[in-house]
Formats: C-alpha cells, structure tokens, sequence
C-alpha cells in the first residue's frame, strides 16, 4: 500500500500556504500567494493540489489552519466555516465545505494559531511540552493554546489577542481594536504601535519607548494568561518579536505583574526558557495543517 499522501492549507488573512506531504516535515511541493476573494483563492490552492495529484496520486486526507474565527463545533450547521471575520469578503466562507465537495477527502480543521502552536509543539519549540501557549503578534494578536497536546477549542476556540488590559499612565492612545477599543490586540499589535508612534514600529530605533511600553502591555496579557492557563511554556512570534529587545523587558514585567504568586523558577528565575521565539516560525503553520491532515487520514469523510 502507498504512503498516505497528506495535504495542508495555512490559510491566513494575507497569505495562503498550501503543501502537499508524506509527513508534516517532510513537504514535496509547496505554494504561497496572496489571500484575495473566496473563491478565487480556494480556487487557486485546489488547482495546485490538482496538479500534484497528477504527479504524485491521489491526496488522502487534507488539514486547513484558518483565520478566523472559525467555527469548530462538529454539532453547529456552520462548522467549517469562517464566521464573523472582520474580513468581510470572507464572511460566512464555508471553506471545510469547499474542498471535501471538490477533493472528496476527510478534513481536519483548525484556527491558524491552533495550528502553527500544534506544529511547533510536534515539530518545534514547544516539544518538551504538553501544555503551552503559542502567540502571535503583528497586523493581529492571535494565540493558540495547546492542553495536553490538543488544541483547546471549548466554547469557540481562544481568542487571548482580546484580552483586555489595563492603559498605562501616560498612554493616551485609543486603541484600535474595533470591538474593545484597548484589548492587548488594541494596544499592542503592529497597527497600535505604528498609529501610537506615527511610524510603524519598524522604522523606530532599538531604544525607543515604544518598546517598554510594549513589554509592559504584552506582560499585562501574559500574566493573564499564566494565572487561567498554566501553560508550562510561552512561544511568541510574528513580526513584533522580531524586535528582540521586548523580551528582556517583558519577562521583568511579567514577573512584576505575577508578584511572587506563581512561584516557580520558571517565572521567579529562568523566564529566557519559559518564553521563547519559536523555532519554526515561517513552517509552524503549515506544519500544524498537514499534522491535523494526519490526524484525520484513514477517519470517514
Ligand atoms: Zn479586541
């Protein structure tokens, strides 16, 4: 019997990821291009996934990590689908439902971030673990959690970017978050810091006071998320972190925050371990897509 051949979709707000596998870590073809309509882009990934079902045979199963929200309760008429997204092109987009009537496959299906935290802790820096946070902070703030080993979905899924948080004292700024106006997403994504600082953070030096003030509201939604979740480790990524500089300050504040209450040396002592980069930051979501393809190969469709 052949290997089972897997395929995954990351599909994200801006960009869709599409491979196809015989094991998540191991893609044979790969392709990215630009998130546009609905049906354009699911057009354009099931076209590529055609064409490798040419060359390689038949694909067996498929995973999709979507932007969301999404809905992921086996009982709802509109599980599969993205719901409420403020991408409002993609409203109501019954994407599950798209490629199991087209590639006649099982569909395992997840949140982006649900996804990327299930690659990185298979494949990357949450292996060591079985519960644990992976967060994501550029254009958006988006969180996967992981409780022993499986994403934790419950009522919804997580949506720990909206955590709301307290405004510093000399931080007038609004927020942008269209629902909660200061949620950590409101005041700590990418658009908060280019909006609050008149440039985007890019642009602004390693020293500037945009990035303690970072730390500080990064720290407040951490310390949130260590008292409900316990995670046993924290992966933050996405194109704010890249400004390595936050992590110092972040892990001072959190520890600040927590006040001596979670007392382990993980938090009193050696944080450079307990929040970290991740390790495969540009393939964790892909990764996770074809890990939840693996999951339901050989189930029913
Ligand atoms: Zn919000």
């Amino acid at each position: 019997m052949s290997k089972p051949l897997l395929a995954g979709i990351e599909a994200g707000g801006t960009k869709f990821v599409c491979a196809v596998a015989y094991s998540p870590v191991d893609i044979i073809r790969e392709t990215r291009f630009p998130t546009a309509s609905p049906k354009e882009t699911m057009t354009r990934a099931y076209e590529f996934f055609r064409d490798c079902e040419r060359e390689l045979g038949p694909i067996t199963s498929l995973g999709i990590g979507s932007f969301g929200p999404v809905d992921l309760d086996p009982a709802s008429p509109a599980c599969g689908h993205i719901t409420s997204t403020p991408k409002l092109q993609w409203a109501d987009t019954d994407i599950v439902g798209f490629f199991k009537k087209r590639m006649n496959v099982p569909v395992g299906f997840d949140t982006d971030t649900n996804a990327a935290a299930l690659g990185e802790g298979r494949y990357g820096a949450g292996r060591d673990c079985d519960t644990f946070l992976y967060l994501t902070i550029g254009t958006g703030i988006g969180g996967g959690v992981v409780v022993d080993n499986r994403a934790l979905h419950g009522l919804v899924h997580p949506e720990v970017g909206h955590i709301r948080v307290v405004p510093r004292r000399d931080d007038t700024f609004a927020g942008t978050c269209p629902f909660h106006g200061t949620c950590l997403e409101g005041m700590a994504a990418g658009p908060a810091i280019q909006q609050r600082w008149g440039k985007p953070g890019i642009e602004l030096p390693e020293d500037h006071p945009a990035w303690d003030l970072e730390a500080w509201y990064l720290a407040q939604g951490l310390a949130a998320m260590v008292l409900t979740l316990s995670p046993q480790r924290i992966i933050m990524g996405g194109g704010v972190m890249h400004q390595s500089q936050i992590f110092p300050a972040m892990r001072g504040y959190l520890k600040e925050f927590l006040g001596g209450y979670v007392d382990r040396p993980e938090i009193t002592e050696e944080q450079e371990d307990y929040i970290v980069f991740p390790e495969r930051e540009n393939q964790a979501g892909i990764t996770g897509a074809l890990l939840l393809a693996e999951d339901v190969a050989g189930k029913g469709k």
